[in-house]
């Protein structure tokens, strides 16, 4: 069973989706307590999302996001129109535009952004950060981060993309070290705070994410 984020239920207009993992997460709870006793696959859960105010809500949204494929302010003239003339009941669905790692563009395409430096009162360092996250991983156990190929991290992501793994990663674990002058990529997994998004957004998907072992992983406190 998918449910929340791993489904994709969020509300891209309200940017909320935490109800909508709440009642997913009861619907399946329902679904497989009223078939506990059967040794079967639960269909109901899906029929049962779909009789559900979730569906309705995400429904009414469903064309708002793939709309960002036109560009900025298509996308927000686009959202306007089918939220306030059809208000979500458009006779057509929008397709996405592809996979998300199929957006990153050669680094030729594109201008270094020269972001502010954290201020330490509002804005931390991305260590810093992930300190919060409380992560901790068993040491000695093997990299949950794996490669499939070990030569593409330079002679693909370096050369072309400029090693996105290193900006879009939120805890640091991607760096790029030198190694006799030579650029080598190092992965810090014990940081990792496992949002998956290596595995989703490496270009040549190269990295794949594992479960790492002994239940490591963020410890979020006081939540
Ligand atoms: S799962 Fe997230 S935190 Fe962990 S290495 Fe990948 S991008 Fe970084």
């Amino acid at each position: 069973m998918l449910t929340g984020c791993e489904a994709g239920f969020l509300n891209v207009p309200k940017i909320k989706g935490t109800h909508l993992a709440m009642k997913s997460g009861i619907i399946a709870a329902q679904s497989i307590f009223e078939n506990i006793d059967k040794n079967d696959e639960i269909l109901e859960y899906e029929s049962s999302i779909k009789k559900s105010w979730l569906w309705t809500e995400l429904y009414k949204v469903r064309n708002i996001r793939p709309s960002f494929k036109w560009g900025f302010w298509k996308a927000i003239l686009y959202s306007a129109i089918d939220t306030y003339i059809f208000r979500g009941n458009a006779p057509w669905t929008i397709d996405h535009h592809g996979t998300d790692h199929e957006s990153i563009g050669n680094k030729n395409e594109y201008k270094e952004i020269n972001y502010p430096k954290p201020d330490n009162v509002i804005s931390f360092d991305r260590l810093t950060n992930v300190s919060f996250s409380g992560t901790n991983h068993e040491e000695n156990q093997p990299c949950h981060l794996q490669l499939k190929d070990n030569e593409v991290p330079i002679n693909t992501n370096f050369e072309l993309y400029d090693n996105p793994e290193t900006r879009y990663c939120p805890a640091g674990v991607y760096e790029i070290v030198l190694n006799n002058n030579k650029p080598k990529l190092q992965i810090n997994a014990q940081n990792c705070v496992h949002c998956k998004t290596c595995d989703i957004k490496d270009p040549t998907q190269n990295i794949n994410w594992v479960t790492p072992q002994g239940g490591g992983g963020p410890n979020y406190q006081g939540m």
